[in-house]
C-alpha cells in the first residue's frame, strides 16, 4: 500500500497549510470512489483517496451486489476484472414472475452474450480493487480511517481539512470528488440539494443454501408488498433481498429462525428444494433521491453520493461504477489537453453524460416497484399485459435486457468492445 505522503518531514505545524498536494482528491473509499482510484491509474494524475473507515472494516461489509455486463466490461477495461472473476457468480437466466406465477425467462440467447450478469459480494469486490490500487496505481496515497472536518474552495482548487491520526491536515486538490455515499457530508457541506422520496418498504437481505443447486439463475418474484430476489453466490449459496412495507420488514427481521424460514419458503418456492439459512438478516430503509446538481467548480459527486435507488433489478452501484468510469475518462481527457481539471466547464461534461442516464434508471426501477407491489386491479391488468409483452415480444424483451444489463446509453472509453 503506498504511504500518506503527509508523513513526510514537510508536514507544515499549521493546518491550514497544505500538508500534501495532489490533482484529484477523492472523499469515499468504496466500490465506487475506488474504481475512479483504479480507472486513474495511468492518467498522470496524483489522486489522494480518503476514507472514514479503515480498510478491512470498509472490506468487511456483507452486502452482495448483482453487477451489469457494463459493470464487468468496465471492471475489464481498468484491469481489475480477472482478480474478481474467479470469485463471483455468473448467471445465464433471470426468472422474472408476479406472485411466483406469470414468468418470464430470460436467456443469454435473447441478448447474444454468454452471460446476464453477475454476483458479487463486497469484500470481493472491493479486497480486488484494494489489491490492484497497492500492485498498480503507484500515484495513488491513501488516508484511512480520517474525518473531513470542512472543504474551502477557492478559484484554483480545494482545501480539505482532514483529521487523521489525531491530527488535523489540510490536503490540495484541483478537483475533490464526492463518492461518500448517499448521505454524502461533502455534498451537505457544499449545500447541494436532493430530490427525492422514501419508500413505504424497507429491505431485508440474508444468505441461504439451498439443497439443489441454485443453478445460476437470478430469481426476481414480484409480490402486491415488494419485489423478492434471489441472487445465486458461489459455493450454491443465495441472497435473499427481500423488500415489505416498514413494519412487516422489521417484523420480519425478528422473528426466530424456524419462523423466518416459513416466512421465507412462502416466497422462495420449491424449486431448490429445502432453504437453510446461513447468515445474519440485515434492513435497510429503501429511498430514491437525486441530487439537484452533480457539479459546482472543483466538486463532482459521484455514485450513492450523487443519486440512489430501490434495490429491484439490483442497478445502484452499478450506475456508481459507470459514474466513475466516465468522471476519469473526463478528467484524463482534460488534464491531457491541459484544461483545468476542477473547471465548471470540464466537470458539465461530467454532468451532462451522467445525470439523465441516471435519471432513467431510477425512474424505471420506480415504475417497476410501483407497477407490482401492490393489488390494484389496472395495475394488476398492466403488468400482465406488460409480462406478456415480455414473453412474447422479442424486441421488447431484449429492449429490457439492454437497459438492465447496462447496455443501452453511452459507454465509457474503458469498455473494450
Ligand atoms: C438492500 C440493498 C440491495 C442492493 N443491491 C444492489 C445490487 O444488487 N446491485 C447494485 O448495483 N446496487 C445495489 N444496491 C445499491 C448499492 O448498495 C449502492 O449503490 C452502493 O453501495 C453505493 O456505493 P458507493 O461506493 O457509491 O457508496 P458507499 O458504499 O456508501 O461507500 C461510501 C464510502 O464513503 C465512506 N465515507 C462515508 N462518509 C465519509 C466521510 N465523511 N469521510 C470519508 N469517508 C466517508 C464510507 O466509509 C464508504 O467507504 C443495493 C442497496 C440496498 C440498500
Amino acid at each position: 500500500m503506498p504511504q500518506p505522503s503527509l508523513s513526510s518531514p514537510a508536514v507544515p505545524s499549521t493546518p491550514s497549510e497544505p500538508t500534501a498536494t495532489c490533482d484529484v482528491a477523492i472523499v469515499g473509499a468504496g466500490v465506487t470512489g475506488m474504481t475512479i482510484a483504479c480507472a486513474l491509474k495511468d492518467s498522470g494524475l496524483r489522486v489522494i483517496s480518503i476514507d472514514a473507515a479503515e480498510r478491512e472494516a470498509a472490506a468487511a461489509r456483507t452486502q452482495v451486489y448483482a453487477l451489469t455486463l457494463l459493470t464487468g466490461q468496465i471492471f475489464d477495461g481498468i484491469g481489475v476484472w480477472e482478480r474478481i472473476l474467479p470469485k463471483i457468480c455468473t448467471f445465464k437466466q433471470i426468472h422474472l414472475s408476479d406472485r411466483g406465477r406469470l414468468g418470464v425467462q430470460f436467456q443469454t440467447g435473447d441478448l447474444g452474450t454468454e452471460q446476464l450478469g453477475y454476483v458479487a459480494e463486497h469484500s470481493v469486490l472491493l479486497s480486488a480493487l484494494h489489491e490492484f490500487a497497492d500492485d498498480r496505481c503507484s500515484q495513488l496515497t491513501w488516508i484511512c480511517p480520517a474525518q473531513v472536518q470542512g472543504v474551502e474552495y477557492d478559484s484554483e482548487g480545494v482545501n480539505l481539512h482532514v483529521e487523521a491520526d489525531g491530527r488535523s491536515r489540510t490536503i490540495r486538490a484541483r478537483v475533490l470528488l464526492a463518492a461518500d455515499g448517499k448521505h454524502s457530508r461533502i455534498r451537505g457541506l457544499a449545500g447541494i440539494g436532493t430530490r427525492g422520496w422514501k419508500y413505504w418498504q424497507s429491505c431485508i437481505t440474508t444468505k441461504v443454501r439451498p439443497q439443489k443447486g441454485h443453478g445460476n439463475i437470478a430469481y426476481e418474484r414480484f409480490w402486491p408488498s415488494g419485489p423478492f430476489a434471489i441472487l445465486p453466490l458461489p459455493g450454491n449459496r443465495c441472497n435473499v433481498v427481500w423488500t415489505a412495507p416498514h413494519a412487516e420488514a422489521k417484523a420480519l427481521a425478528a422473528l426466530d429462525d424456524e419462523q423466518f424460514l416459513v416466512e421465507l419458503k412462502k416466497r422462495y418456492g420449491e424449486a431448490m428444494g429445502e432453504i437453510e439459512p446461513i447468515g445474519e438478516r440485515f434492513v435497510f430503509p429503501v429511498q430514491l433521491m437525486q441530487s439537484d446538481r452533480y457539479v459546482l467548480p472543483r466538486l463532482a459527486l459521484v455514485g450513492d453520493a450523487a443519486h440512489c435507488c430501490h434495490p429491484v433489478g439490483g442497478q445502484g452501484l452499478n450506475l456508481g461504477i459507470r459514474d466513475a468510469a466516465a468522471i476519469a475518462q473526463i478528467l484524463q481527457e482534460a488534464h491531457k489537453n491541459g484544461e483545468d481539471l476542477g473547471s465548471l466547464k470540464v466537470l458539465k461534461r461530467y454532468e451532462r453524460w451522467r445525470k439523465g442516464e441516471n435519471l432513467t434508471i431510477l425512474g424505471f426501477t420506480d415504475f417497476l416497484d410501483r407497477l407490482f407491489s401492490n393489488r390494484w386491479l389496472p395495475s394488476v391488468m398492466l403488468r400482465q399485459v406488460g409480462l406478456w409483452g415480455l414473453r412474447h415480444v422479442s424486441p421488447l424483451r431484449r429492449l429490457a435486457l439492454r437497459l438492465m444489463t447496462g447496455q443501452l446509453g453511452r459507454h465509457p472509453q474503458l469498455v473494450r468492445r
